[in-house]
């Protein structure tokens, strides 16, 4: 061999793509070591044959009239160019390449070198990128059942005028009674009547609550064994995505091995971004917070206890002992929904949801489950 051919060769063997040369009758005359490991034939297998051997149909019976259409027109469609093809493997398999076509001349004859770059990775990435954004999407879309602007919102208005009719109704009889008062004598037997009927509407606006309550309650709920990591990381991702400018940094810390939970994920999900919405929110309205940590850990074989720390403002002290009621709110656009729900949601699941203030200032809402393994031993 003289120093030019072990060149060519050492060139052809250090490329990482597959390359090989053919005449213009399509013979194999060259090929690299690259080639033989993606398609699973030997060099010597590949001499004097056919490129088309490594295509799959149609191209395979088609590539000699390829050939003969470049060599008489000249008119390229993939020399020079380059395009994703499919190549066919010794075994049959089918890869995903990307073929750049080359001629060159020796002597008077044209002849042709072909780059393969393998694909089939890039294209395992691509999938499970897209599968991934698809389960994102997914995600958004139930999350978006939270969200303030939509069913809850909807919902909260559908409630706000249910118990607008018994309301109006307890100022009208207080009105009413009012009016009995404004007497110089006044006859207290007649307030009576106003007062049943005050006692009576505010019962009404009462099960109208309950109501709601029971139907988060007994929603069709479908609890199946969850990763609560997967779960919280899911959550975290959106999270994210709604913390649009970056503003407050959203960390994590996850105990390594947390047990599975017995859930309806959506649920859940509703619930800790409800917690991280809000934390957020605290965290936005308050200079020194800029982070809000997400943490769970296994408190025992049977519990486990997610917690949403922030450094926001505090609990507003009027709000304090009634946060978990509906309608109590002290945000300009909020409904007062979202805890009253979340603690609905956590206890309907066997575990308690509560808060505490921070020694560092800001808020820790908590909530604790049952673990899927004392779910099933209780259930047995
Ligand atoms: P909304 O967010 O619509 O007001 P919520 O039921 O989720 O409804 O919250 C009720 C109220 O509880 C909020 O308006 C806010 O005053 C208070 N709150 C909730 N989470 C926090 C928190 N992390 N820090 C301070 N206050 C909070």
């Amino acid at each position: 061999m003289t120093d030019t051919n072990e060149q060519f060769s050492a060139l052809m063997n250090a490329a990482v793509d597959g390359i090989l040369l053919i005449n213009d009758r399509g013979s194999i005359e060259a090929v690299n070591s690259a080639v033989e490991r993606l398609f699973g034939y030997s060099k010597d297998e590949l001499f004097g044959k056919n490129v088309s051997l490594l295509m799959p149909e149609p191209d395979k019976s088609q590539h000699d009239g390829y050939l003969s259409n470049y060599l008489n027109s000249g008119e390229a469609k993939i020399i020079g160019i380059g395009r994703e093809v499919r190549a066919r493997c010794k075994s049959g398999k089918i890869l995903p390449i990307y073929l750049s076509v080359g001629d060159y001349h020796d002597g008077n004859q044209v002849k042709f070198v072909g780059i393969i770059r393998d694909l089939s990775q890039q294209k395992t990435r691509e999938a499970k990128l897209a599968e991934a954004e698809k389960e994102i999407h997914q995600l958004v879309s139930h999350l978006a059942q939270v969200s303030r602007v939509s069913v809850m919102g909807e919902m909260a208005a559908n409630i706000a005028h249910e118990i607008n009719q018994p309301l109006s109704a307890i100022a009208t009889y207080a009105q009413s009674a009012r009016r009995l008062l404004n007497v110089a004598t006044p006859d207290l037997h007649t307030l009576k009547k106003p007062l049943d009927k005050i006692a009576e509407q505010a019962l009404r606006a009462g099960e109208i609550i309950k109501g709601v309550r029971t139907w988060v309650r007994e929603q069709d709920t479908e609890r199946q064994r969850c990763e609560l990591d997967k779960l919280i990381l899911a959550v975290i991702e959106i999270a994210r995505l709604s913390n649009e400018q970056d503003e407050i940094d959203i960390q994590l810390e996850l105990e390594p091995g947390l047990p599975e939970v017995m859930v309806d994920p959506i649920q859940l999900q509703q619930v800790l971004f409800n917690l991280i919405r809000n934390a957020l929110d605290a965290s936005k309205s308050c200079q020194r917070a800029k982070s809000i940590v997400i943490s769970a850990e296994a408190t025992s074989t049977e519990r486990v206890t997610v917690r949403v720390n922030d450094r926001g403002a505090g609990i507003d002290e009027e709000a304090r002992s009634r946060i978990f009621e509906p309608f109590v709110t002290t945000k300009d656009a909020g409904m007062g929904m979202g805890l009253s729900i979340c603690k609905t949601i956590i206890e309907a699941h066997g575990g308690e949801l509560s808060y505490c203030p921070r020694s560092e200032g800001g808020t820790s809402f908590y909530f604790t489950l049952p673990t899927a393994i004392s779910t099933s031993a209780n259930s047995l």
